[in-house]
């Protein structure tokens, strides 16, 4: 199957001599759900603007759905839908009106039935005729999402869409995305919630400084760079085998922690069954990806 987006050898250049993308390789199957995490200044936005074609690459190739943004920019637009991490409206305008001038862009018309729909499923029929610069910052948020899909496309990439968003909004802009997603639209997601991308996304590309550090399914590279800490409280002080790894005692030596190793697993559950009488309670942590994002982003 054609890939929803191709990138390869991408590099970028500013004017200022910021290499903020370095020779990135990456490629989003159709019908993924993917996200791009990387701290500030990592070079995602740079990446993505490149991919809707608002900023322009110094070299490498970039195809959406098999067009390439070179030799097929208008077929490329036509597939993508863009949601930028700065909101930017026009004042002038309508709700409803901000949308079918959008569609003008894209060359659809007559596209009013497919507006009032987005307009209901992201929760702004009511405010349809009101000027777009009476919204709230969320609500405006919601708007640049049915924005990036007046021309129904295949693809849509979210830059930050949840940045600064209250908790319930938020979940309610998830459940929209979700369900895009399982109508069959392929979505690229960055964010720094690292929450948001272990929720939602298939895989997760890391980017530090500019390259692609890690990129993999979710649960891969929990495995491979997670880690799980387990606690025990202990009625007595019991002797540990070395096999569960270095241990950290409390003052009293009645609480007992260390790293959970999958290696080590089998051991740990040996010996808690043959003390379980002298263990009054265990914590094993769940691995979060936040963990191994922190482990992979920390500059040595
Ligand atoms: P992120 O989205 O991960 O926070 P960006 O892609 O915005 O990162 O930025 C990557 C790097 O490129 C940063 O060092 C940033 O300062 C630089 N940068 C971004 N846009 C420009 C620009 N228009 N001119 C010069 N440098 C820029």
């Amino acid at each position: 199957m054609i890939p929803a987006l191709k990138i390869v050898n991408l590099n970028k250049k500013f004017a200022n001599d910021v290499h903020a993308l370095k020779a990135v390789d990456l490629q989003v199957e159709s019908g993924e759900f993917f996200s791009i995490l990387g701290p500030n200044g990592a070079g995602k936005s740079t990446l993505i603007n490149i991919a809707a074609q608002v900023v322009k690459k110094s070299s490498g190739l970039v195809e959406v759905f098999g067009h390439s943004i070179d030799d097929f920019p208008q077929q490329a637009k036509l597939l993508l839908g863009y949601t930028p991490q700065e909101i930017a409206l026009d004042s002038f305008f309508s709700v409803r009106e901000v949308l079918i001038n959008h569609s003008g862009y894209y060359g659809f018309s007559a596209n009013l039935e497919w507006i009032d729909h987005l307009l209901e499923q992201l929760h702004l029929s009511t405010y349809a005729n009101r000027n777009s610069k009476e919204l709230s910052g969320g609500m405006k948020r919601r708007l640049t999402i049915a924005k990036a899909l007046v021309h129904r496309p295949k693809l849509l990439i979210l830059d930050e869409p949840t940045a600064g968003v209250d908790v319930s909004l938020r979940h309610s802009l998830w459940k929209f995305i979700r369900e895009l997603h399982q109508s069959g639209t392929t979505i690229i997601l960055t964010t720094h919630y690292i929450e948001e991308a272990q929720k939602l996304a298939d895989r997760v590309a890391i980017i530090r400084d500019g390259e692609i550090i890690a990129c993999d399914n979710t649960q891969q590279l929990l495995k491979l760079f997670g880690s799980r800490r387990f606690e025990f409280n202990l009625s007595k002080e019991i002797a540990m085998p070395d096999t569960l790894g270095p241990l950290t005692f409390s003052e009293d030596r009645l609480m007992v922690s260390g790293e959970y190793r999958s290696e080590s697993a089998k051991s740990l559950f040996g010996w808690l069954s043959d003390n379980s009488h002298l263990v009054a309670d265990v914590r094993i942590e769940s691995e979060q990806l936040e963990d191994v994002f922190l482990k992979l982003t920390e500059k040595s």
